[in-house]
């Protein structure tokens, strides 16, 4: 066959990072079209699909197994095919699996399109609610448990720029408490973003660490936003 004539596409897709409406048109199309989606979730993934009625061949992708699938999404793109791989909630390669699978195909210098599908992503949605000037920032993601965390405040501690990290529910007050021994004056948290709990918290790290606590076991997703201009 000349490989030449057969051009598969991999589109990178962007879903809901809880609200199920906030899926684009152009992700459902793709989902639609494609020949099977590979997912880091397929139980996740198979809640919007049911929410739009689309029925496709499921495969799991996720940050264990990325390299293996790769290889297979290449012989699938080879072959012409339309694949779609999706995280669990927001952009796909942004504190989630994706960028391996992206790299790897574009070395091995397949014929293949890459597409961005671009939508929500829990970074930018903090950043639109929170109120602060973020023309320049600095994403850190989540910062490591236990080596390199000390480093990692510190620049945090330092940053001229706003600086946002990802957080857990279960690490949360920790972040906090730290925050607050290294003197930061203003931690903005968005939680829950497009939920129904969705919240903004805006204050000195002790006192949200306080009113956190107040509301007992701490539940949600987690934006921190630091901003230490003010
Ligand atoms: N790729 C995703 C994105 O584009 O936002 C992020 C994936 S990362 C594994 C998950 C983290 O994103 C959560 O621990 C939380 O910090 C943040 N997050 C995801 N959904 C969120 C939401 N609805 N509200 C607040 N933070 C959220």
């Amino acid at each position: 066959m000349d490989r030449g004539l057969i051009r598969g596409k991999l589109s990178i897709v962007a879903t809901p990072i809880g609200n199920l409406e906030d899926v684009t048109l152009r992700a459902l199309r793709t989902f639609k079209e494609c020949d099977v989606i590979y997912a880091e979730d397929t139980r996740v993934i198979s809640k919007l699909l049911a929410r739009y009625e689309i029925k496709k061949p499921l495969q799991r992708l996720d940050a264990s197994t990325e390299l293996k699938k790769a290889e297979e999404i290449i012989s699938r793109l080879e072959a012409g095919e339309k694949v779609a791989f999706a995280t669990d909630a927001g952009t796909p390669g942004i504190s989630d699996p994706g960028a391996r699978l992206v790299s790897l195909i574009r070395a091995n210098g397949s014929m293949a399109t890459i597409e961005a599908i671009p939508g929500p992503s829990a970074l930018t949605a903090a950043l639109s609610i929170a109120g602060i000037d973020a023309a320049e920032f600095t994403f850190l993601g989540f910062l490591p448990h236990k080596k390199g965390r000390q480093t990692a405040l510190k620049k945090i501690v330092e940053s001229e720029i706003p600086v946002i990290l990802y957080e857990s529910p279960h690490r949360i007050l920790k972040l906090l408490k730290e925050l607050a021994t290294l003197q930061v004056a203003r931690v903005i948290i968005a939680r829950e973003l497009t939920k129904i709990h969705e919240e903004i918290l805006d204050g000195e790290p002790s006192d949200l660490a306080r009113k956190l606590e107040e509301k007992g076991a701490v539940r949600g997703e987690f934006v921190v936003i630091i901003e230490n201009s003010h």
